[in-house]
């Protein structure tokens, strides 16, 4: 049986409108006995079932998994996965050209605290909440039943996002010698999830390097924050003339230029270490088109006006300095910085540079990183194709 806590009554309106999160100001019942990660049974004032979740001693105490008075078990996973698959079939994201996709995505699938993204029959599994990772398993028999005979592997890294070093990051299922070779809309690459950011790769661009793409033609490229390349491995795809890849990191630039080789682009290709914020303050050539994919610069509110000031910074920097005609596609994946914030910014950035700028395109995170209506937080990647005259 799962232990019980009840929401004051007049906190009731946020899990009445389906948000998955119970912040710990809202519970009425004294949780000092109750253990990080266990299943917890929601209950209003009047001792109605509410919702079931996954309860931590933390500002979001419980994270909703279901409001239906089911069990959280094996049926339970098996039913939200084999869903979460299905809206991806329908994305058309297990092709021949394309076995790269995000299967599960937290609370935009239904499952607060768990994403699992797929590399070419590999399903690797990340947690953000001591309860997901305690389910681990049944996910993994869940992932099994679902995918069959499409799985080689699971692997289970939740060391980093859980800060916890004791645990320990490792197959649950299958093994599979890494670098591992996977296809993003034609570009073969080297994913990694073992010493890799995040699971290996970034997802979530996919369908904005696919728009860089179509304007990359005959074009001179800065790729500025370009990780394993991904923007870059696109834009030679589609006959760029010349791309150059910057990160400040060497390991990264490592798999740019691994990922480069492998798909045979070298002769168009260069890749500079360096800081960004630096490099982009004097700029030693002319680019036709610049690639602006920072890290989040904003993690917590409390951070958002020095984030501002960073990315109005770095994007005054480029307008000013691009060439006439020339193109960025600048983003932010800080959750804390809105669109109509994000955008502002980019405004304020162009009114200092003194040049004219228009906004071709206003891009987003992808349909296999889906947002819970109930649930705006899960907003977060925004993006805009500027031209400056
Ligand atoms: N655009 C990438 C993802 C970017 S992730 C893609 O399509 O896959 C952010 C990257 O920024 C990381 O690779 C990180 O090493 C790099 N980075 C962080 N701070 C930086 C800085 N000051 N200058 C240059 N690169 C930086």
């Amino acid at each position: 049986m799962a232990a019980s806590i009840q929401i004051q009554k007049n906190k009731l309106h946020s899990v009445q409108r389906k948000h998955p999160w119970i912040f710990s100001g809202a519970i009425a019942t004294d949780v000092s006995s109750l253990e990080n990660g266990e299943v917890v049974s929601v209950y209003d004032h009047k001792n109605n079932f509410i919702a079931r979740g996954h309860f931590q001693h933390a500002t979001i105490s419980v994270r909703i998994l279901t409001f239906e008075d089911v069990n959280i078990d094996a049926a339970f996973f098996t039913a939200k996965i084999s869903n979460a698959v299905e809206v991806r079939q329908k994305q058309n994201l297990f092709r021949e050209d394309n076995n790269i996709c995000r299967l599960i995505h937290g609370e935009g699938d239904g499952l607060p605290g768990l994403i699992v993204d797929f590399y070419n029959g590999v399903a690797v599994v990340q947690c953000h909440s001591i309860g997901m990772y305690q389910e681990v398993n049944l996910i993994s028999e869940a992932l099994r039943a679902v995918l069959g005979e499409e799985l080689i592997a699971i692997y289970s890294k939740s060391s980093d996002t859980l800060r916890n070093d004791e645990l320990e990051d490792g197959y649950l299922f299958g093994d599979c010698a890494t670098p591992h070779r996977a296809i993003e809309n034609e570009v073969q690459l080297n994913i990694d999830w073992n010493t890799g950011q995040k699971t290996g790769f970034f997802i979530d661009q996919r369908e904005n390097r696919f728009l860089l793409g179509k304007y990359s033609k005959g074009k001179k490229i800065l790729n500025t924050f370009c990780y394993s390349g991904g923007f870059s491995l696109l834009a030679l795809q589609n006959d760029a003339a010349l791309v150059h890849s910057l990160d400040s990191s060497k390991k990264a630039i490592a798999l740019t230029d691994e990922n480069i080789a492998l798909n045979g682009f070298e002769d168009r290709h260069q890749s500079i270490v360096a800081d960004a914020m630096e490099y982009m303050k004097d700029l030693k050539e002319d680019y036709d088109i610049i690639i602006l994919d920072p890290p989040a610069f904003a993690k917590h509110r409390n951070k958002r006006h020095k984030a501002i000031q960073g990315y109005k910074r770095l994007n005054a920097h480029t307008i000013r300095q691009i060439k006439p005609g020339g193109i960025i596609f600048t983003f932010s994946c800080s959750q804390v910085i809105d669109k109509a914030l994000f955008t502002n910014t980019i405004i304020a950035a162009a009114i200092e540079s003194k040049r004219n700028v228009r906004i071709l395109e206003q891009l987003h995170q992808p349909a296999d990183h889906p947002i819970n209506a109930f649930h705006p937080e899960g907003e977060y990647l925004k993006g805009l194709v500027i031209q400056v005259d």
